[in-house]
């Protein structure tokens, strides 16, 4: 049979993340966050950590060349049997090329899209109220836990990631507009999109997805 290779867009902050890793638990996928490897780089004590971490806190696309690396790096780790899942990713057209280019030197054919609908206003808030554990990197809304102060996993500190502030919210949208909706209407093109209301409950969100894709 062949992977399941599904790649997750939506706006910043549209649940993507806790989407992907319903999906990954029920599929056996390996999920690649760009985002994450990312902000792993933007560690790094050298200039290229700190040039990095300078254009993610900005909500700036960083260098397709660094995109195709992470993507690489990690893709060829993963036997082609194993299906994987990427998350807000591709982000502007060229990548979207280059990605199904790669998909198909690795014999991953069988790609679905999937598109969680969201407004912006929706979305604005959410991050505003996000916070992530400093150690495991899992995600909190303070919406749902006001007082929480460390992870409730790890007990590792809670922080604000450097892009979750308006400015860097304002950017991702804009972007969003720009440079994502354009991967879509691509993806749409080939018929392999499955949009889902990505306002709701996270239960209902997951099964209106699941009922799309099988
Ligand atoms: P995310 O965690 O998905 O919101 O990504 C965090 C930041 O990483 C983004 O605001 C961008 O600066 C950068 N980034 C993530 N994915 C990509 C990509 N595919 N192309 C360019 N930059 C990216």
């Amino acid at each position: 049979m062949k992977s399941l290779n599904i790649i997750f867009l939506g706006r910043s902050g549209s649940g993507k993340g806790t989407q992907a890793e319903l999906l990954m638990k029920k599929f056996v996928l390996v999920n690649i966050d760009t985002g994450d490897i990312l902000r792993k780089l933007a560690r790094r004590k050298d200039k290229f950590g700190r040039t990095v971490l300078k254009t993610i806190s900005h909500g700036k696309l960083v260098p397709i060349w660094l995109v195709i690396y992470c993507w690489f790096n990690q893709l060829l780790k993963i036997p082609s049997k194993k299906g994987i899942i990427m998350e807000g990713s591709p982000r502007q057209l060229e990548e979207a090329k280059i990605l199904e280019e790669i998909f198909s030197w690795l014999g991953r054919e069988n790609l679905k899209v999937v598109y969680l609908r969201t407004s912006t206003k929706e979305v604005t808030q959410r991050l505003l109220l996000r916070r992530i554990c400093s150690k495991c990197g899992r995600g909190f809304s303070l919406n749902f836990t006001p007082n929480l102060k460390e992870c409730s996993y790890c007990k590792g500190k809670l922080i604000r990631r450097s892009d979750d502030y308006p400015r860097a919210i304002k950017n991702r949208m804009l972007f969003f507009q720009k440079k994502i909706l354009p991967v879509i209407n691509y993806f749409r093109k080939k018929k392999i999109v499955i949009e889902v209301n990505g306002e709701g409950s996270v239960e209902e969100i997951h099964k209106r997805i699941l009922k799309k894709l099988l």
